[in-house]
């Protein structure tokens, strides 16, 4: 069953022109077709009741929620081209609430202020595709591209970076994992292909972001934000959705 983000007026159903094209022209629905339609986090069945223009209206409230049990803020560095749309989609299908790009030192992609809303409606609408596709309650927001001197401004219960000189193991994760509590926001920093410079680490750890290990092995930038994501979120579900 076809799923969008839309706004709900009353027992009406909006969608934004780009998912009324897709529902009527792409899976050119019919009268009476059942879609699904998440609004502020909640889910509803809906059927579609006419055309031109397009009506749909509200079945039902479907008691759905895929989120994880606690906010989750990824901190990525700015990286390259396609590797940065696929750390959106991934971060999206694993649970991220909120998405802050970070411009470090070190990394080489540098976004102009002049390219900065451009890029960040592009990316946009890959959290919405990738939000869709995964069945989640909300798409992650996704409001600035920062200097890394603006993570002091993050606002999150528990800070982390992933700090590739750290001790290769990862008793640092799991020990920041376990202070964890109920409902605490979670912030989790990645650096670019370049890694972090060390006076960025100790400014971080200044901060209260605890340094982790991700392992021995050294991993790209995408893989580590997969990674830490995947262990942050299979963590959170294990210990509070069991
Ligand atoms: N400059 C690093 C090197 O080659 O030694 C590479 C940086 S790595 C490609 C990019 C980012 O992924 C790092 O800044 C860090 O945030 C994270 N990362 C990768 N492997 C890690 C590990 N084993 N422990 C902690 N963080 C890691």
């Amino acid at each position: 069953m076809q799923r969008y983000f839309g706004k709900i007026v009353g027992k009406q159903v909006l969608l934004e022109e780009t998912d009324v094209f897709h529902l009527t022209k792409v899976m050119r629905a019919k009268k009476g077709e059942l879609i699904q339609v998440v609004n502020d986090g909640s889910v509803f069945l809906c059927s579609v009741t006419g055309f031109k223009p397009l009506a749909i209206d509200v079945v039902r409230k479907l008691n759905e929620n895929n989120e994880l049990p606690n906010r989750v803020i990824l901190l990525a560095a700015l990286i390259k081209g396609e590797k940065m749309d696929l750390v959106l989609q991934k971060a999206t299908e694993l649970g991220a609430d909120e998405i802050v790009l970070v411009q470090t030192s070190r990394s080489v992609v540098k976004i102009k202020n002049e390219e900065k809303q451009a890029k960040l409606e592009r990316f946009r609408r890959i959290l919405k595709e990738a939000a869709e596709q995964s069945r989640r309650c909300k798409i992650p927001r996704l409001d600035h591209i920062i200097s890394f001197n603006q993570i002091k401004e993050i606002d999150a219960n528990v800070k982390m970076i992933a700090y590739e000189g750290e001790e290769g193991n990862c008793a640092s994760f799991k020990k920041v994992l376990e202070t964890i509590k109920t409902r605490q926001s979670i912030a989790v920093l990645i650096g670019p292909e370049g890694g972090f410079e060390e006076k960025e680490v100790d400014y971080a750890e200044d901060l209260g972001y605890k340094r982790i290990s991700l392992g021995k092995r050294i991993l790209r930038a995408e893989t580590a934000c997969f990674y830490a994501l995947s262990v942050i979120g299979n963590y959170l579900e294990r210990k509070w959705l069991n």
